[in-house]
């Protein structure tokens, strides 16, 4: 006879969750369009199926990093307004311009390369032109700014592309007090307007993620950039929680206890013996492990939750397996939860981030890998 088991452990990723945050952000940022970012697996919830659920939500764009990225959605076949924004030396746009997809463009040097992409292909390119406006990372320099909208210029007039939008990155936009916001906004608008004086016309201008979108409403422009809210996560958990923004957490990590068994008084738990038991313990051995991307450096920190109950890691997380401290009620199989929604008393993503001192974004991108991912 077959038997029916459940799986070992499981990344359980609840689409409609991601439906209802897209609308929320749609609700609050309109009239300025949404872009649901989905790089680097759509944090860890899976990208092509996010970026569905996006869509049928009514986010006008999707954002990208890596041009593997943006060709995946276009084979899912996803045709709406994408942007990607990674271009590495020698980058290959053609797959990227044929695809139709926005690239980003720093420097003249990138900028030549776009149009010889684009004359080979005999397509216009549809490139967004990227300045830094305070973040020190990704971007046209401040002063080299008015060049690359001269080469953008003149590139459009001679047909090979269409400037479709201008755009900057905030560096502390999870710190609405901060004054670097204000400094980059005030940049970025300056930046518009040397672009619309050369004859520019961009279709969309935009600087804002989740926080600025939710907290700076003045950082919004044409289009906000929502990653982490997109998956029910607050981008500034110090300052206000999913809850109430109107988000829930789409992703819970869950599996079944593999043991539950006593230890005696004074037993070490796991690697090193990092934790003892003073008295006799009940413990159970959870199946999942940094081999399943569960950071090892909530060892002795996070919490599950186990029969209604938040239960304490005790000792080192190991690769496939970590141990829990129990009680006499919970038995072999029972179901745990690592984090979830956070409505049922299980731990949130930001509870295992605050745990080992990281980012929720950290915690659900890094998850999975060896464990199985359903979408409900
Ligand atoms: N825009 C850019 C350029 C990004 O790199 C990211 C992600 O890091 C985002 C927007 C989305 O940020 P968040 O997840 O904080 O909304």
């Amino acid at each position: 006879r077959r038997v029916q088991r459940a799986p070992r452990a499981e990344v359980v990723v609840d689409l409609a969750a991601i439906r209802d945050n897209v609308a929320t952000l749609r609700r609050i940022v309109g009239p300025a369009q949404l872009m649901t970012v989905v790089k680097a697996d759509g944090y860890g919830h899976g990208m092509v199926e996010v970026a569905r659920a996006a869509r049928d939500a009514g986010a006008q764009w999707l954002g990208v990093a890596v041009a593997e990225e943006a060709l995946a959605l276009r084979a899912a076949g996803d045709t709406g307004p994408l942007l990607c924004w990674l271009a590495v030396p020698g980058e290959d746009y053609a797959p990227l311009v044929e695809a139709g997809v926005d690239v980003t463009a720093y420097t003249v040097e990138e900028l030549d390369e776009v149009v010889a992409a684009a004359r080979g292909l005999g397509t216009p390119a549809r490139v967004q032109l990227k300045i830094d406006t305070g973040l020190s990372r990704g971007g046209s320099p401040r002063e080299l700014w008015p060049a690359l909208v001269q080469a953008a210029v003149r590139a459009e007039a001679g047909g090979a592309l269409r400037v479709t939008g201008v755009w900057s990155h905030l560096a502390c936009a999870d710190e609405p007090e901060h004054p670097a916001n204000a400094e980059q906004e005030q940049a970025f608008r300056e930046a518009c307007e040397v672009a619309t004086a050369a004859g520019l016309a961009p279709e969309v201008r935009h600087l804002a993620n989740s926080a600025a979108a939710l907290l700076r409403p003045s950082a919004r422009f044409d289009l906000v950039r929502c990653g982490i809210a997109s998956y029910g996560l607050s981008p500034a958990p110090d300052v206000v929680g999913p809850a109430e923004l109107g988000l829930v957490p789409a992703m819970t990590v869950q599996g079944r206890l593999a043991l539950v068994k006593q230890i005696p008084a004074g037993a070490g738990v796991s690697y090193g013996h990092t934790y003892r038991a003073a008295t006799p313990e009940t413990v159970g051995v959870v199946p999942l492990g940094y081999g399943d991307g569960v950071p090892r450096h909530a060892s002795g920190r996070a919490e599950v939750l186990v029969g209604g109950r938040r239960r304490p890691v005790r000792g080192r997380i190991c690769m496939d397996q970590f141990v829990v401290g129990v009680d006499d009620d919970v038995r072999t199989g029972d179901p745990v939860v690592l984090f979830g929604r956070g409505d049922d008393g299980a731990p949130t993503a930001q509870d295992w981030a605050e745990a080992c001192g990281t980012i929720s974004y950290e915690i659900v991108t890094r998850v999975g890998g060896r464990a199985r991912r359903r979408h409900v």
